[in-house]
Order: structure tokens, then C-alpha cells, then sequence
């Protein structure tokens, strides 16, 4: 799935149940979070022995809903994850040139 089609197919999921713009983007931001802490925390629990393996669909599923939020967080303040993609790049190529 491009990532365009993944962002469209976001917003057919997320449920805003008639909230306004700053409570959506409070509820993505606090969701991004919350998925990045649920990633953090798969990981940690690797390194602490709780898993034996490091099972990457498990790992997926916590990065996958990241990107959820990135996405979504992407809608709501009209930029695609492509163009953070493209920003992104730019920065660490100009942060690593020097
Ligand atoms: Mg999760």
C-alpha cells in the first residue's frame, strides 16, 4: 500500500464522532504516544529477559500503530507522510553533511 492510499484509508477508520480539530489532534498526539511507549515497552521487556525472542511481527504491531497516529496526526495538520518522509531526509542529510 502506498503511503497515500495508508492515510486515506486512516482517516475511513478513525472515529471522530463529531470532535473538534484540537481534540483530535490531542487524542492522536496522546495516541502516538501511547503507541511509541507500547513499543518502547515491547522491547524493554526483551532486553529484561520477560521475552526470549524478539518476535518482529509482535514489535510490528506496536510500530505499525505509530504509525496510525503519525498518519493521522499527518491528516490532521495537512502533511502527507511522504512529504515528512522527503523533510525528514532532508534534515538528517543536512545534519550528517556537515
Ligand atoms: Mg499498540
Amino acid at each position: 500500500m502506498k503511503l497515500s492510499d495508508y492515510q486515506k484509508f486512516i482517516d475511513e477508520v478513525w472515529v471522530s464522532d463529531g470532535k473538534d480539530y484540537n481534540l483530535q489532534l490531542a487524542i492522536a498526539g496522546l495516541g502516538l504516544g501511547g503507541e511509541a511507549g507500547e513499543s518502547t515497552e515491547y522491547i524493554k521487556k526483551f532486553l529484561r529477559g520477560s521475552h526470549k525472542e524478539l518476535h518482529a511481527d509482535d514489535l510490528m504491531d506496536e510500530l505499525g500503530d505509530v504509525l496510525y497516529y503519525i498518519g493521522k496526526i499527518g491528516n490532521l495538520i495537512g502533511v502527507t507522510m511522504d512529504e515528512m518522509l522527503d523533510h525528514n531526509v532532508n534534515k538528517l542529510t543536512a545534519r550528517y553533511k556537515r
